[in-house]
């Protein structure tokens, strides 16, 4: 049986306050990179998740007008590339509408071809995902996409983070009391 969600928030501006409640989420960020040569693409994501350990599962919460969602249909595979706190300038370069298609969306990138289909995986990123694509859930005006994970990297350094819609140095030190 098939329910339709009623429409929670009554008011624009209750919507707008749901949103920036959502945005005290403090999350990292990654740059999801898929395809090679004349057909890669890279994009900026905070919302991914990781899922599920066994099976290994992550998600991606992507708008519905994000031509990312069409690439990972195509390719089927994609890496998730974890920013360092020293990537804010990567993050910016990957949201931007005008950064261009294809490879040149890579000029002045440092990457490495990495798993078995030569994607860009990002240099000096905190860690890297290889992942299938699985399904695509829609969700609103966003739509999820889960994928498996068939191999992963780690790398050093602190994270990247994302938390009221701005990026911030993550700094790792000893665990808190
Ligand atoms: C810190 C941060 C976190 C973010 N987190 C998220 C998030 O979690 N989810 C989210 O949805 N957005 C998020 N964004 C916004 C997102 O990064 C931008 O909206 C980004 O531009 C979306 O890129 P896209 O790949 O969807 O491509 P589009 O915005 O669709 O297009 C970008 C470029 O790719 C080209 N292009 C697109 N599709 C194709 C195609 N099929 N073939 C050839 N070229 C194509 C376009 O011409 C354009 O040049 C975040 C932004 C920031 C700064």
């Amino acid at each position: 049986m098939t329910m339709s969600l009623p429409a929670i928030l009554p008011s624009e501006s209750d919507v707008e306050s749901f949103w920036q409640a959502g945005l005290r989420f403090a999350t990292g960020v990654s740059v999801i990179t898929v395809g090679s040569g004349e057909r890669v693409h890279g994009t900026t994501v905070s919302a991914f998740t990781v899922v599920s350990r066994c099976p290994a599962l992550v998600s991606l919460c992507l708008r519905t007008s994000s031509g990312l969602a069409e690439f990972l249909i195509d390719h089927r595979h994609f890496a998730v590339n974890i920013l360092s706190r020293e990537q804010s300038r990567l993050a910016r370069h990957f949201a931007n509408p005008a950064r261009g298609q294809g490879p040149d969306q890579f000029t002045g990138v440092a990457w490495t071809p990495g798993f078995d289909a030569g994607v860009p995986l990002l240099d000096r990123a905190v860690c890297w995902l290889w992942c299938q694509f699985r399904r695509v859930v829609p969700a609103g005006d966003h739509q999820l996409v889960l994928a498996g994970v068939t191999a992963a990297k780690t790398g050093t350094g602190a994270p990247l983070l994302y938390y009221a819609g701005r990026l911030h140095p993550g700094a790792i030190g000893e665990e808190v009391a």
